[in-house]
């Protein structure tokens, strides 16, 4: 007998670090020389939402440092149980936005697409730890149900491939779902919001650049750093490969207290983001989910540390400064006098 060329049925490089991440807090504190912080740091409690995190994003911290801003946005804290008043379950409206099996449709002309339930990293500050993904997502029932409601709704231009993160899906499945929309006349643009060319670059692998070079959409794709340590040479060579795809490559972050709530970080990060070829995007302000209250930085101290950014930098380099209002037409804009108006729910 011939024995094949290649063994069958080996795992693609990236699901093979996929599976290997980090899940018990006590190895990553060891990893990093933390274990004597073990006891300041680790939540007493369960906190319902496991730790997880790809082995080169943990390269990237610090190490000795308990402050890190790469570690403190996944590492569980005992600030997480504390009940806060305002913080939810379904903190954006996503239950109320569903228009079919795994479609949201909150803005006129995109429909975004729960692809997965799955992340390769779990960032506490995420409304995803209380959705219940599981019984929502588009795929399930091969896509059926999500795909006949896009084709049905005609004003639909771009879909949004989101989750989850999108890029959990292998490589084919992708494919599969693209044909099919590609085949629609009114779908113009594909956008995908994922964060695994930032915590898993090695996603973005030949033949995943290689569907996207091919598809005949406009195709955006959203990464999702929180700042500039993330982003090494890994991430800079996949999003070079991105851009060869023919992709626009944007960044959107959030604000988080102790991690990039600074002049000075978000300038950095929009300066290294623009060396990989991707523009700032959106800034948003924390989604008020419950768990996620010691992240909060409040809407003056946000519009202060932008309008430093814009005394900074080129105009271009400047995210814009959004929160998710549940019910209204598009991401809002945070600006100065509404500010405190937003904050207490007066829109
Ligand atoms: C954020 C979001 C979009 C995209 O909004 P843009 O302002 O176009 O980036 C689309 N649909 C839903 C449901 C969203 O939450
Ligand atoms: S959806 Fe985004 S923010 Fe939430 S856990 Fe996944 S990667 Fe992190």
């Amino acid at each position: 007998m011939i024995p094949a060329k290649r063994p069958a049925a080996q795992p693609v490089r990236w699901q093979q670090s996929w599976r290997e991440a980090v899940t018990d807090a006590g190895e990553l504190l060891d990893l990093l020389g933390l274990a004597a912080h073990a006891d300041s740091l680790l939540a007493a409690a369960d906190t319902g939402f496991a730790l997880r995190v790809p082995r080169g994003f943990v390269a990237r911290m610090r190490h000795g440092d308990p402050r890190d801003p790469l570690l403190l946005q996944v590492l569980p804290q005992a600030a997480e149980l504390g009940a806060a008043p305002g913080y939810t379950h379904d903190a954006v409206g996503d239950l109320a936005a569903r228009a079919a099996n795994g479609v949201l449709h909150k803005y006129h002309g995109r429909a975004l697409l729960i692809a997965t339930g799955s992340c390769a990293i779990n960032c506490r500050y995420c409304f995803r730890r209380h959705f219940p993904y599981a019984q929502q997502t588009a795929a399930a029932n091969h896509w059926d149900e999500a795909l006949a409601w896009l084709r049905s709704d005609t004003s639909i231009s771009e879909v949004i491939l989101s989750g989850g993160d999108p890029l959990a899906l292998a490589t084919p499945k992708l494919v599969e779902l693209s044909q099919a929309l590609a085949a629609m006349p009114h779908v113009r643009r594909l956008r995908i919001h994922s964060r695994l060319p930032i915590v898993l670059p090695e996603r973005i692998d030949r033949e995943f650049t290689a569907w996207l070079a091919q598809l005949p959409l406009q195709r955006v794709l959203v990464v999702h750093a929180n700042h500039a340590n993330e982003i090494d040479a890994s991430v800079e060579q996949a999003c070079a490969a991105l851009r060869a795809a023919g992709v626009t490559l944007l960044n959107q972050s959030v604000l988080l207290r102790g991690i990039n709530d600074s002049v000075a970080a978000l300038g950095a990060l929009s300066e290294r983001l623009f060396e990989c070829g991707v523009l700032p995007y959106y800034l948003h302000l924390l989604d008020r989910v419950h768990g996620a209250a010691h992240f909060e930085v409040e809407p003056a101290q946000a519009l202060a540390i932008v309008d430093g950014l814009r005394a900074t930098l080129p105009g271009y380099l400047v995210p814009r400064l959004v929160r998710e209002v549940a019910g209204a037409p598009c991401k809002t804009p945070v600006e100065h006098g509404a500010a405190m108006a937003q904050r207490d729910g007066i829109e």
